[in-house]
């Protein structure tokens, strides 16, 4: 299972995209994802229909974060972790419920087999963050959200 896509995947950038490039390239992608052409598409393709409307939030969102250049830096961190543990493999994909919330540090916990946990900051969902790291082995796991 590979990572799911990164906010510059989603608005089809390079990660060292301009702020001219993102805004040009957020445009572009958001008409190309928008409800409305979904219903064009919905004629044509049911499946394709299905994909547009999860790809419209994501493409929100992923703008949301790039266009902030402090939640940008933030995201461009959490990425650089993941890049810097490249052996860890996508274990699972999971809801929030099937997470343990802690109520004292604002976080999502869930057991690994190693016997430590994966995390997932607040801070981290802030930016869109959807991979969560285990913090004793170099397994990772998706979380949907
Ligand atoms: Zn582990």
């Amino acid at each position: 299972m590979r990572d799911p896509f990164t906010h510059y995947e989603y608005l089809e950038v390079s990660p060292g995209v301009s702020a001219d490039g993102l805004k040009r390239a957020y445009q572009r992608r958001i008409l190309e994802v928008h409800p409305d052409k979904l219903q064009q598409r919905q004629q044509s393709s049911p499946t394709s229909a299905l994909a547009t409307t999860n790809n419209f939030s994501k493409v929100q969102l992923a703008w949301q974060v790039l266009q902030d250049p402090r939640k940008r830096e933030e995201y461009d961190g959490y990425l650089a972790d993941l890049a810097t543990r490249s052996h860890g493999i996508v274990h699972e994909a999971v809801t929030l419920d099937e997470m343990h919330f802690d109520e004292t540090e604002q976080d999502y916990t869930r057991a690994c087999r190693c016997g430590a946990e994966f995390l997932l900051q607040k801070e981290d969902m802030e930016i869109g963050a959807d991979v969560a790291l285990c913090t004793g082995c170099s397994l990772r796991i998706h979380v949907l959200y």
